[in-house]
């Protein structure tokens, strides 16, 4: 397809998450927290590929996020892996492939908030999820051709932000994540401290999510066509239930042009297409 700016999410789970956006000429990755055969076959049902990826961006240091055979690869292939400068400490110290990789400079940290990949640019921004140096979202905005296309992805926040919610507004797409059902965890056999720990500086319920997406849209001027719910717990949570919630949410505001997708653990989502001309 010409003219179009994509976004597959390839998986999503506290198993791994990693995200392609593409369009005719530029191609990003948002995580690499699968392994390397997984995504070279799932690039590859797009008609993408590992070696020619432009870049990969790692929003924070937990390994569902970043898989050390994944990196040791892009590394081989001299992709360039970029990354807030606050989490390059802590990701060279937790993994020994990133920081093979910075000692041969394909580990980019920045301190502005925007990077030019091809055609591309790349923004980052903070989010609240608990972890070391901090966890960023990212939105990327494709101008080429005249025509500005904006895709956002979160896949966690812990907390809806103010902030969170501007850098957001006006995408075309957001993946954002809707982690657990608040009854499902509290009836889950999972130790006090780790439903605390979902709950605080976590993830995002499915009400939270819901919430965050009525934000949203509230605040753009260009309404956004696809939400993607991504980081969907397979014990405390179902895809049904996080995609009940947020389509009611999104009713209630009298809005029916929306769709509402849900994300997989170990399968792609829908490809999520902007078409520019
Ligand atoms: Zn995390």
């Amino acid at each position: 397809m010409k003219n179009h700016l994509s976004v597959c999410v390839l998986g999503s789970s506290s198993g791994g998450n990693s995200t392609v956006i593409w369009n005719d000429t530029t191609s990003v990755l948002i995580d690499c927290g699968h392994g390397p055969v997984y995504l070279t076959e799932r690039l590859q049902e797009l008609g993408l590929s590992l070696r020619e990826l432009d870049a990969v961006f790692i929003t924070h240091i937990h390994s569902d996020h970043v898989n050390e055979t994944t990196v040791r690869n892009l590394h081989k292939l001299c992709i360039p892996v970029y990354c807030p400068a606050q989490i390059e400490i802590p990701l060279v110290k937790k993994y020994r492939s990133v920081d093979a990789l910075r000692k041969e400079n394909f580990l980019h940290t920045f301190t502005t908030p925007e990077i030019n990949i091809s055609e591309f640019t790349v923004h980052a921004f903070e989010v609240p999820h608990d972890s070391d140096g901090g966890c960023f979202g990212y939105w990327v905005i494709d101008e080429s051709g005249g025509i500005k296309r904006k895709v956002s992805v979160a896949t966690d926040m812990a907390e809806v932000t103010e902030s969170a919610v501007e850098h957001m507004a006006d995408s075309d797409v957001i993946v954002i994540e809707s982690n657990y059902d608040a009854e499902m965890l509290e009836q889950s056999g999972r130790p006090i401290w780790l439903k605390d720990r979902i709950r605080i500086g976590g993830h995002l319920s499915n009400e939270q999510c819901a919430e965050a997406v009525v934000r949203i849209i509230q605040q753009s001027t260009n309404i956004p066509k696809v939400f993607a719910l991504a980081h969907i717990s397979r014990q405390c949570n179902t895809n049904g239930l996080a995609h009940d919630c947020t389509t009611s949410a999104v009713k209630e505001l009298g809005i029916t042009n929306v769709a509402i997708f849900e994300t997989f653990p170990q399968r792609p989502s829908r490809i999520m297409t902007v078409r520019k001309a």
